[in-house]
């Protein structure tokens, strides 16, 4: 694994020559954990072009130790102020930051300590792209991830039934996915009956579950580091035809997203086949977010299924399908499956069937 995160350092580090940098200031804690192993929650890393080096505070100096594939500074007081001495020590002068994750404030700290020859320079997303690729056994965890959250969908549902509070079923979601060997939660399980499921993040609130109405449950597993997201549709009593009408639609957009998933195929062109299947059912304008998501170390990462990214996917990016239509009165209805590129196309990860569970 060590192997790992060195080839890793290795690749950032033709990135940074192909982008004349000396360096570059990594400040995400999941870009950190990418490219060192070292999983604490503060921390920088400066990575140069022949090595890398985090700067962390006494309280993790152990961890550091154990985990971390760079060299290591700890550091008492600000971590900007050493990671500025070493940018001196080491004479560098173009240093690349991503202006999305460096706050201004660490921006012009370090900007007053650099000497006249050193240059910040904007270089947003060169870890991150490289994160979107999996590999082996990233997409291992990934897929236990999957299993874990789907176990655990499956074993709470004997106990869901009008009367239960959303946010009930949320905590029994979360126990059982944690006792299957989840860290946590990959982000805040959602559980939304009825017209509430109309807000496709809400969360889970002291409402008790009705009858006769749409229950929408959206969740994902953090595990081994790495992040599943599913959701899936049930219905308490008898569905209706326009709610099994709609839920067909979903799942036709569903299954059109997924063909349209293969190396060359741009992230967009995924989200334009699951926009059109909804609109030849006359529901595009109840579609109103993308069709997915890459993910990873991270729930939400690069790229977007949806207009205007154009990224070309590849084998081994792991990404979310995920159509849904939204009514005020009627409520949400979406379906979601974490999927691999695979050179044929893609595997779904997520095991757990995708008809409407009526109960
Ligand atoms: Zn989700
Ligand atoms: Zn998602």
């Amino acid at each position: 694994v060590r192997a790992d995160f060195q080839s890793r350092q290795r690749r950032l580090a033709c990135d940074l020559a192909a982008h004349r940098l000396d360096a570059l200031i990594v400040s995400s804690a999941a870009s950190i954990r990418y490219l060192s192993g070292f999983t604490g929650s503060h921390a920088l890393l400066l990575a140069t072009r022949d090595d890398s080096r985090l700067f962390t505070d006494p309280r993790y100096k152990l961890q550091a130790s154990l985990e971390c594939a760079a060299r290591i500074t700890v550091v008492k007081g600000p971590l900007i102020h050493s990671l500025a001495a070493w940018i001196r020590r080491l004479r560098l002068r173009r240093i690349g930051f991503d202006p999305a994750q460096l706050s201004y404030a660490l921006f012009q700290q370090l900007d007053r300590e650099l000497p006249e020859a050193a240059r910040l320079v904007p270089a947003g997303g060169l870890v991150e792209n490289r994160r979107m690729v999996k590999s082996a056994e990233e997409i291992s965890r990934i897929r236990r991830s999957a299993e874990t959250a789907s176990r655990a969908f499956q074993e709470t549902l004997p106990l869901i039934r009008p009367g239960m509070r959303e946010l009930e079923v949320a905590a029994e979601l979360d126990y059982r996915a944690r006792r299957l060997g989840a860290e946590r939660p990959a982000f805040e399980t959602i559980v939304a009956a009825g017209p509430r499921s109309a807000h496709p993040h809400a969360r889970p609130t002291a409402n008790c579950l009705g009858s006769n109405q749409l229950l929408l449950i959206d969740m994902g597993a953090m595990q081994d580091g790495y992040a599943s997201d599913m959701t899936r549709m049930l219905h308490l009593g008898r569905p209706s035809r326009r709610v099994r009408d709609l839920y067909q639609a979903v799942l036709e957009a569903h299954q059109a997203a997924l063909e349209a998933v293969r190396p060359g195929a741009t992230a967009e062109s995924v989200d334009r086949a699951a926009r059109r299947s909804l609109r030849k059912a006359g529901l595009a304008r109840a579609f109103v977010h993308s069709t997915g998501h890459g993910l990873g170390l991270e729930v939400h990462e690069q790229p977007r299924l949806g207009k205007g990214d154009v990224t070309r996917l590849e084998a081994g990016m792991a990404l979310t399908i995920e159509p849904g239509v939204y009514f005020e009165e009627l409520g949400g209805i979406r379906v979601e499956d974490t999927v691999i590129v695979t050179p044929a196309g893609c595997e779904i990860l997520t095991p757990t069937p995708r008809e409407l569970l009526v109960l």
